[in-house]
C-alpha cells in the first residue's frame, strides 16, 4: 500500500514502529496532492512549506518520547474552521484575505495532540449548497467520476480523503455537509450530537444547527478523531458537560440484540434503485450479525426540508450581518457609509449566500415571524418527538443518506429546490439534534459509492459506531478507491 493511501491508525503505527517518519509521510501526501489536485481542486490553501516545518517538529517530539494520538498525521481541515495566521476563507471573497488572530477549538485539540495541518478544503460558500459548485474559488470534483459534483458543502474535506490527499479532514455539518459528501465520495462522514464539539472558531452559518465532525477512511479512525475533538468547552456555551468514553473501546462489541429501526418515510418514491437496493442489504447484513430490524415512523419527516430552509437562512442573515466591510474582510469603496456596505456585502457574498439572507431577512420581519419563524421552530419540536419517540423502540435508525448518488456538475445549479431536496435525508438529524455517521455501503453499475446513514440517539455516538464498525468489518465497500 503506498504511504499516503493509510488511515490515522495505520499512519500511527508505521510512524511508531520507525517504518516511516512524519516528514516522508507529509512528503508522500504533498507529492499525492501534487499528482491528482489539478483534476480534484480539493483545497483552497495547501499548506506546504509549514506542513514539513511541522513534521520535522514532530519526528523531534516524537524522538524526544512525546505521545500523541495524531502526532505527525497530516490532517486536513474545511475552510470555515479558523486556523490561526492561516487564511479561513469560507469559500467567499468576503473572506479571501481572512487570516484568524486564533485557532478553533477543535483544532487547537489536535494540535495538542500533534496534528500537522496539510491544508484548508473547499466548500460551498459559508457551507451553503450541496455540490461545492458555490465556491467563490472553483469547483471540487468527485474523484470517482470528474463530470460529477462531490457532494456539498465539505465536499473539498470529502474528496481530499477520497483522494488520498489526506489522512483524515475535519468538516462541518448544519444540514447533511458532512454525510451528503461522504456518501457521495465514498468515505465516512461523522456527525456528533449537537453540543459535543465546540463550535468555537468555526465560522457561523446557522448556530443552532452547526456541528463540526470528521470525514475518514475508515469508522475507527472517526472513532480515533472524535476522542480529539468531542468534550466541553468554555469557548462555547453550547458545549455540554459531559463525560466522553474512549470511542475506540466501543469498536468491535458485537451487535446482537441490537434494534435497528427503518423508518417507512425514507424510502420513498424517486429514490435511486440501486441506492435502495444498497441499503436493504446492509439492514440484512446487519440482521445476519444479530440486529432485530424494526420498522418505526418518523411521521413529520415531510416537513424537515421546509422546516430547515426557513430556519437555517434566519439564523444566516443574523450571523452574516457581522460582513459590513467594518470590521474586517473584504471592503469596497463607497459615498457614504451605507454605500460602502451595500457595495461590500454586493461585492463580497455570492448568489447563493444573498438568496439566504433575503428569505432568512423575510421569515423573521414582522408580520412573517409567527407565520414562518415561529411555526417553523414549532415544527421542529415535532420532529424532535419523532425521533425520541423511535428511541424508545429502537437503538439506531437506519437510512440512505441521500437518495441518489453524486449527480452531475451544472445538473441543479439552476435550480435551488431541487439542490435542497438532495439532503432530504441528512436535514431532520440536524433539527433534532442527534448524531448520525454516513459509510459507504455499495457501488452502483456505473461506479458510483452508495452512502448508508445510521443514526443514534442524543449523546449515543457509542451506538452508531458499534452498529458502523461492525457492518464495515463485514464489508468491503470502504475498501475501494477511485481510479485517479
Ligand atoms: N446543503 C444544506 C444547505 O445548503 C446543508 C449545508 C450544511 O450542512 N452546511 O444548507
Amino acid at each position: 500500500m503506498e504511504i499516503y493511501s493509510q488511515t490515522i491508525k495505520e499512519a500511527r503505527s508505521a510512524i511508531d514502529r520507525g517504518d516511516v517518519s512524519p516528514v516522508e509521510l507529509v512528503k508522500a501526501v504533498l507529492g499525492r496532492i501534487d499528482a491528482v489536485e489539478e483534476e480534484v481542486s480539493a483545497y483552497i490553501t495547501i499548506n506546504r512549506d509549514d506542513a514539513v516545518e511541522q513534521a520535522k517538529q514532530a519526528e523531534e517530539s516524537i524522538t524526544d518520547g512525546v505521545k500523541g494520538s495524531l502526532n505527525g498525521i497530516p490532517i486536513a481541515v474545511k475552510d470555515n474552521i479558523c486556523t490561526e495566521g492561516i487564511r479561513t476563507t469560507c469559500s467567499s471573497r468576503i473572506l479571501e484575505n481572512f487570516i484568524p488572530p486564533y485557532e478553533s477549538t477543535a483544532t487547537q485539540r489536535m494540535k495538542k495532540e500533534g496534528y500537522i495541518l496539510i491544508g484548508k478544503t473547499n466548500l460551498d460558500e459559508f457551507a451553503m449548497g450541496s455540490s461545492t459548485e458555490n465556491s467563490a474559488f472553483g469547483h471540487t470534483k468527485n474523484p470517482w467520476d470528474r463530470s460529477r459534483v462531490p457532494g456539498g458543502s465539505s465536499g473539498g474535506s470529502a474528496a481530499a480523503v477520497a483522494a488520498d490527499e489526506c489522512i483524515a479532514a475535519l468538516g462541518s455539518d448544519t444540514g447533511g455537509s458532512i454525510r451528503q459528501p461522504a456518501a457521495f465520495c465514498g468515505v465516512v462522514g461523522f456527525k456528533p450530537t449537537y453540543g459535543m464539539v465546540s463550535r468555537y472558531g468555526l465560522v457561523a452559518f446557522a448556530s443552532s444547527l452547526d456541528q463540526i465532525g470528521t470525514i475518514t477512511k475508515n469508522v475507527e479512525d472517526s472513532a480515533i478523531l472524535l476522542n480529539v475533538i468531542c468534550g466541553h468547552d468554555h469557548l462555547d456555551s453550547t458545549s455540554v458537560s459531559k463525560e466522553i468514553p474512549d470511542f475506540t473501546s466501543l469498536l468491535g462489541q458485537d451487535i446482537k440484540g441490537m434494534k435497528v429501526g427503518f423508518p417507512r418515510e425514507y424510502f420513498i418514491e424517486g429514490m435511486e434503485r440501486e441506492v435502495e437496493e444498497s441499503v436493504k442489504e446492509a439492514i440484512k447484513m446487519l440482521e445476519s450479525l444479530g440486529a432485530i430490524p424494526v420498522e418505526i415512523s418518523l411521521p413529520h419527516t415531510g416537513y424537515a426540508v421546509a422546516t430547515y430552509y426557513v430556519l437555517a437562512t434566519s439564523e444566516a442573515s443574523a450571523n452574516l450581518a457581522r460582513y459590513d466591510g467594518v470590521r474586517y474582510g473584504l471592503r469596497t469603496k463607497g459615498k457614504d457609509l451605507l454605500d460602502m456596505y451595500m457595495k461590500t456585502r454586493a461585492e463580497g457574498f455570492g448568489a447563493e449566500v444573498k438568496r439566504r439572507i433575503i428569505l432568512g431577512t423575510y421569515a423573521l420581519s414582522t408580520g412573517y415571524y409567527d407565520a414562518y419563524y415561529r411555526k417553523a421552530q414549532q415544527v421542529r419540536t415535532l420532529i424532535k418527538r419523532d425521533f425520541q419517540k423511535a428511541y424508545e423502540k429502537v437503538d439506531v435508525i437506519v437510512t440512505p443518506t441521500t437518495p441518489t448518488t453524486a449527480f452531475r456538475a451544472g445538473e441543479k445549479t439552476e435550480d435551488p429546490l431541487q439542490m435542497y431536496l438532495s439532503d432530504i435525508f441528512t436535514i431532520s438529524v440536524n433539527l433534532a439534534g442527534v448524531p448520525a455517521i454516513s459509510l459507504p455501503c455499495g457501488l452502483t453499475s456505473g461506479g458510483l459509492p452508495v452512502g448508508l446513514q445510521i443514526i443514534g440517539n442524543h449523546f449515543d455516538e457509542g451506538s452508531v459506531l458499534r452498529a458502523a464498525y461492525a457492518y464495515e468489518q463485514n464489508t468491503d465497500w470502504h475498501r475501494n478507491k477511485p481510479n485517479l
